[in-house]
């Protein structure tokens, strides 16, 4: 049983070999383990000949691992999906964050919770609304219904 609950961010911006980038989120998700609630997956299409299909997702994961240890896994998980190490936000197959968790804070240098990006990204917040949506930011004190908000009134279109 877990005794601790983790929120996930989940993105993919390449095909792999299991399939277009939704394909390897729902991949990632049954690896993972211990989904409690999963939000749906926001593909986007490409807009254009040389721009990438791209999927995004949330998930809330329960489990005993302390944080370094599920990164630790999760980053195996990439692997396993074919990410290869180099290049942030370049093309990749799977990437998965941890975005909060019930713990409170967590800072060391190779992992921060809450991830230091999350409250400004609509691709994290949107899924993540869709399933928690009144859990905290121990930073801010705003909730992520809050905080998604928050964002589409400053970029009201992406
Ligand atoms: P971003 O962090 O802006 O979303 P990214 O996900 O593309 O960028 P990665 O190359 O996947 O970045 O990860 C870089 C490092 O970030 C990882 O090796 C990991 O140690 C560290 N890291 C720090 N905080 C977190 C977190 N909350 N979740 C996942 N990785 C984290
Ligand atoms: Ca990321
Ligand atoms: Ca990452």
């Amino acid at each position: 049983m877990g005794t601790t609950t983790y929120a996930i961010a989940l993105g993919a911006n390449r095909p792999t070999r299991h399939g277009r980038p939704a394909a390897a989120i729902a991949l990632a998700l049954d690896r993972i383990g211990g989904v409690v609630a999963a939000s749906s997956t926001i593909e986007t299409p490409p807009l254009g000949p040389s721009i990438r299909r791209f999927a995004n997702a949330a998930a809330l994961i329960e489990s005993d691992e302390p944080p370094p240890v599920l990164l630790a896994r999760l980053k195996r998980i990439e692997r396993a999906l074919g990410r290869r190490p180099g290049r942030r936000w370049g093309a990749r197959p799977i990437d998965l964050d941890i975005v909060l968790w019930s713990g409170g804070r967590h800072a060391t240098r190779a992992l921060t919770i809450p991830h230091r990006e999350w409250h400004r990204r609509r691709f994290v917040l949107a899924p993540l609304a869709e399933i928690a949506p009144g859990w905290r930011d121990p930073d801010s004190g705003r909730t992520v219904r809050q905080l998604l908000t928050e964002v589409d009134r400053r970029r009201p279109r992406t």
